[in-house]
């Protein structure tokens, strides 16, 4: 942030009065952070869950349809655990001099931490999860699969996504994004000018009743809840991979290793394979850009080893990403974590393989994990942008800011 207030993130709202004024429909998707702070903005306890509410509020707002970021937070699982164990199953066949060589797979749902690789650490592009973030993988099922189910045309639809982050803002602006020639995701608003609007509109939030997302694309997990804090995702992904690879579920859904707000936190986990022996995945999330700033230069050194790692750019993770509410609590990234913990625990289904409607678009639309379909409208690819910043002999000079 800056610490006088004199930058603040550049507003996307009137793309979204405009659009309401065009007449377009309206589509919002809310990342899994967004509801366990946007009460603080409007009159609700910290660390109190608002999904309900936050939803009835878009839709007085004007949004013709509000669907879940959660939803495709269990998409992204299908699609990056899918990949994580294809390249799992490479490295374990491997010579072990080889399998050391092939490095871990990183995670790539947080902008911030792509920015930071492109520029810093490019050599390990290669390593980098293909699978967009969850908001973008959004993005491209409300303007195909979403668009067709409805009867509207894509072109007719604005869509805008309300995150906790402000480097999403410069996301949806990335090359590779672009889908058809479409731009997949219209705005994005954060949290706080969320909050903004419901202030502005005199919308009674604490009094709203609650809302449901809407279907096809609005029911999800307690997995895809995880991505809104440090260790999430690979807690997410640990449930679907483990279980397909073993035959049966891991233990204990609620892996403790991944939890918490360590800057580094590091496990192995042992998977009985269900057609083979027992092999280990060592895993590790680095909470903040500044340890995935000490941890890679040790991966490269061969001091650190591990097969699959998780980094998001904030520490905390998406809780405490730059366009959530600022707060004088000491406490709050700790409620809001303990929210998310929560809202986990209390869902029905708690793997992303287990969501119908996750089961549902893959028989009607995208086939398989990891299809032709699905890396069309679901993957990407990223550019060594570190010629930028390099000096005269090649070395990293300076690099750009990571994001928030
Ligand atoms: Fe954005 Fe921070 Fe979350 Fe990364 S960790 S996606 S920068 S809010």
């Amino acid at each position: 942030f800056c610490p006088t207030g004199a930058i603040s993130e550049v507003s996307h709202i009137e793309r979204l009065y405009t659009a309401i004024a065009e007449g377009k429909t309206i589509v919002a998707q809310t990342a899994p952070a967004v509801r366990v702070a946007i009460g603080e903005e409007c009159g609700v306890a910290a660390g109190e869950v608002s999904t309900g509410k936050m939803v009835a509020a878009l839709k007085a707002l004007g949004c013709n349809y509000v669907v879940d970021t959660d939803f495709t937070a269990d998409l992204t699982i299908m699609e990056e655990g899918t990949e994580l164990i294809g390249r799992m199953q490479k490295k374990w066949a491997a010579a072990p001099e080889q399998a050391e060589k092939m490095g871990p797979m990183f995670t790539s749902c947080c902008p911030a931490w792509i920015n930071n690789i492109e520029t810093r650490f490019p050599d390990y592009l290669d390593n980098l999860s293909t699978a967009r973030s969850p908001m973008m993988m959004m993005g491209s099922v409300v303007k195909t699969y979403f668009a067709k189910k409805m009867g509207i045309k894509p072109e007719d639809i604005f869509h805008f996504a309300v995150m906790p982050c402000t480097a999403k803002k410069g996301e949806i602006d990335r090359m590779q994004m672009v889908t058809g020639g479409m731009k997949v995701v219209d705005a994005v608003l954060t949290t706080r000018e969320l909050g903004k609007l419901i202030r502005k509109h005199h919308i009674d939030f604490p009094a709203l009743p609650n809302q449901e997302f809407d279907s096809p694309i609005g029911s999800s997990t307690g997995a895809a809840v995880l991505f809104g804090t440090t260790g999430g995702v690979m807690e997410a992904a640990l449930r679907t991979a483990y279980e397909i690879l073993a035959g049966k579920p891991l233990g204990t859904l609620s892996y403790t290793p991944a939890r918490g707000l360590d800057g580094i936190k590091e496990a192995s986990v042992e998977i009985p394979l269900k057609d083979g022996p027992t092999k280990t995945l060592r895993i590790a999330i680095a909470s903040g850009i500044s340890n995935a700033n000490v941890m890679m230069p040790e991966i490269a050194a061969g001091k650190r080893n591990y097969d699959f790692v998780e980094v998001m750019a904030c520490p905390g993770g998406c809780i405490s990403g730059g366009g959530q509410p600022k707060s004088l609590d000491p406490k709050i990234i700790e409620k809001r974590q303990s929210a998310i913990y929560s809202d986990d625990e209390k869902a029905k289904l708690r793997k992303s393989h287990e969501n119908p409607e996750i089961q549902q678009i893959y028989k009607e639309f995208f086939g398989e994990p990891n299809s032709h379909k699905a890396h069309e409208l679901l993957h990407t690819t990223y550019a060594d942008r570190s010629t930028l910043v390099r000096g005269p002999d090649g070395e990293v000079v300076e690099a750009p800011d990571a994001g928030d």
